[in-house]
């Protein structure tokens, strides 16, 4: 009898420091969040419908035509989503915006590149209702005023190539919110300027994210903000500059 007493008592210590080797490993588990789901639901654009998700080999596929769910001047005069330019300015009003066939491919499981790289002049992401994201550059190079005198409420503006995209927080996607935005092309997802607690982060690195819980993903996952500082004397708020936090994907179109 004695025997089993202490036979019970060294399970019972074995199985407590089976709990903490689990907790510990929940640690760990951060940087493996599975993102697959929040996107499947996330990704749709009720106007167009030109938006779908394919799950396969560890990766994520979203495709979409790239145009807008939205009102903007740039579905052109007359056009049922057209809405006027914000302000006095029309410096693009003549450009229009068309169809492609975006695919930007993202891990399931999105994990920290051991090299931070550069995001790039072209897509550096993909919004929830398929249209590009867009940094902080032009063609020409950084933001300047002869860009963004031609967005629209949104943020955004057709290129060179029709090819309409967002490179700031605007009416239809965040205003000061924390609103899931998108996903970048390392697989982790952009918010607004707040968290889901209404407050600003305090916290972000130099590419403008943290690790931490979201309204979307209850387990602490890396994910980026827009900027909370006005661009340059835009009265605008950039929704990415800087590098990737992981792994770049491909965006094809
Ligand atoms: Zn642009
Ligand atoms: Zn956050």
């Amino acid at each position: 009898m004695i025997m089993n007493k202490i036979f019970l008592a060294t399970m019972l210590v074995v199985l407590f420091s089976c709990n903490d080797d689990s907790s510990s490993s929940d640690d760990s588990s951060e940087e493996g969040v599975d993102i697959s789901t929040v996107v499947i639901n996330s990704f749709k654009n009720s106007y167009t419908n030109a938006v779908s998700v394919k799950v396969s080999d560890g990766y994520i596929t979203i495709s979409s035509t790239g145009l807008p769910d939205h009102k903007t001047p740039y579905w052109g005069v007359g056009h049922e989503m057209y809405e006027d330019f914000p302000g006095t300015n029309h410096a693009n009003a003549n450009t229009s915006m068309t169809t492609y066939n975006y695919a930007m491919r993202i891990p399931v499981v999105p994990s920290e590149a051991t090299t931070k790289e550069v995001t790039e002049l072209g897509a550096v992401g993909m919004a929830v209702n398929g249209v590009p994201i867009y940094n902080d550059y032009e063609g020409s190079g950084v933001l300047q005023e002869n860009a963004w005198s031609t967005f629209d409420s949104s943020g955004a503006h057709p290129g060179p190539n029709k090819d309409y995209h967002y490179h700031c927080e605007g009416t239809y996607l965040t205003v000061d919110s924390n609103n899931l935005i998108g996903f970048l092309r390392d697989g982790y997802p952009v918010y607004g300027r707040k968290d889901a607690d209404g407050t600003y982060p305090s916290n972000l690195d130099a590419n403008g994210g943290h690790t931490g819980t979201t309204t979307d993903f209850t387990d602490a996952i890396y994910h980026y903000h827009v900027s909370n500082n006005v661009y340059s004397t835009s009265g605008l708020y950039v929704i990415k500059s800087g590098s990737y936090h992981g792994t770049k994907g491909t965006f094809t179109q």
